[in-house]
């Protein structure tokens, strides 16, 4: 009965996105919880928060985002929402979330500084989701965090018990889901979420760096790892794991794990039940087909993303399988050999320089010279590393101004 209620609710934060653009803040309330000054959201489909500083744009983009993965994620898992009332918070940076919601939970908040975090142990106070939107670009990044979150929500579900879930399996599940999600509303987007998976999952098999699932079985150790310069590659290969586990046994199966585990089975205990093989198993088959598809496309050296989205102005590159922490130079040249102006870093994301430790750094660069006359519009861009590595690769420029 109530979800029903809810669909309707969602639908009309749906449909709320054909309204004036000043809407977000013109349809806000002020509110105060645990001492903390907020704007509740009015049509969002659940109990939205806002701090002061929020734009209209980003209180958009996270209202529609919650909009669709409420409906979205359920569908697409099959796990319900929890009963439990979701609450979504949204700050304007990582500080901000910080201390405002250790003041909301009475709690300490996160130690690291995500983009996001989900609140999902069953009956805690103020079960939610807690974004900030420091680093949000596009109404296409908003979802891909919110479903990821959400994704969490429904693997809890109404258990009281924590599920006990590999945390590599827990992550990649929620990445799996939020790349489906994404895909149908933002293809470019996720084509490029795609490409930077894979680039990166190849550099990390190209220099023996991939990193063990056994060794992410535990938050603590998933948290070390990430803190530790790890977390855009087990993100990704605890992803590419999850998809190709669902490309063989089906989401349902995937799916079934979450179900199962928890008292009395444990998670490698149902693992093995569901699939019929161990977690070192699955993991040497994904590797092997990671080795056979990712290999051959990602090459050592430069790898080049065009995007076809409406309005992209920049090319992107990656460097596969250099030398793990060598700086970066790096030479953009037009097809007549002139130097080619550009800049490397926009917004919060800064340019890379320098490899990470699996040898893999990744940058978008946007033309901010005028194209010599009469000449194509490509670039050559040669990438020298410290330790020697080198590489050149040519792309084809947006044409957009
Ligand atoms: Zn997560």
């Amino acid at each position: 009965m109530w979800l029903r209620r809810w669909w309707v609710l969602a639908l009309i934060g749906v449909l709320g996105l054909l309204g004036p653009v000043a809407r977000a803040q013109e349809g806000t309330a002020p509110i105060t919880i645990e001492g903390v000054a907020l704007r509740q959201v009015l049509d969002a489909p659940v109990p939205l928060y806002l701090t002061a500083s929020i734009d209209d744009a980003r209180a958009r983009w996270m209202r529609d985002a919650m909009a669709i993965a409420l409906q979205e994620v359920p569908r697409l898992t099959g796990l319900a929402l929890p009963q439990q009332r979701l609450e979504f918070y949204l700050f304007s940076d990582p500080r901000e979330m910080a201390t405002l919601s250790s003041q909301l939970l009475r709690a300490p908040g996160p130690r690291v500084a995500p983009e996001c975090f989900a609140l999902a142990a069953s009956g805690t106070p103020r079960r939610g989701i807690y974004c900030q939107a420091d680093g949000w670009e596009s109404a296409a990044q908003a979802l891909d965090y919110v479903a990821h979150e959400l994704t969490h929500q429904v693997e809890q579900g109404d258990s009281p018990q924590r599920r006990d879930l590999a945390q590599w399996f827990n992550e990649g599940l929620a990445e799996h889901v939020q790349q489906l999600v994404v895909r149908e509303r933002y293809p470019a987007y996720a084509a490029r979420d795609r490409w930077l998976r894979e680039a990166r999952v190849a550099s990390a098999l190209h220099t023996e760096r991939l990193p063990r699932l056994g060794d992410l079985t535990s938050n603590a150790r998933w948290q070390q790892a990430a803190a530790g310069g790890w977390a855009g590659l087990i993100y990704a290969h605890s992803s590419l794991v999850v998809d190709w586990l669902a490309g063989q046994y089906g989401l349902d199966r995937v799916v079934e794990v979450v179900r199962r585990t928890g008292a009395p089975l444990r998670f490698d205990e149902v693992f093995h039940e569901v699939f019929g093989l161990s977690v070192a198993e699955a993991e040497q088959g994904a590797r092997a087909a990671f080795e056979a598809e990712l290999l051959p496309r990602y090459p050592r050296g430069l790898s080049v993303f065009e995007s076809d989205e409406p309005g992209e102005k920049a090319v992107y590159f990656a460097v596969v399988g250099f030398q793990p922490r060598e700086w970066l130079t790096k030479e953009y040249r037009y097809a007549d050999g002139a130097p080619a102006d550009g800049v490397g870093a926009t917004g919060t994301q800064p340019d890379s320089d320098r490899t990470d430790l699996s040898g893999f750094a990744t940058w978008r660069w946007t033309r901010t010279g005028a194209l010599p006359p009469g000449q194509p519009p490509r670039v050559e861009l040669t990438v020298r590393g410290s330790a020697g590595s080198t590489a050149t690769q040519s792309a084809t420029l947006p044409t957009v101004p």
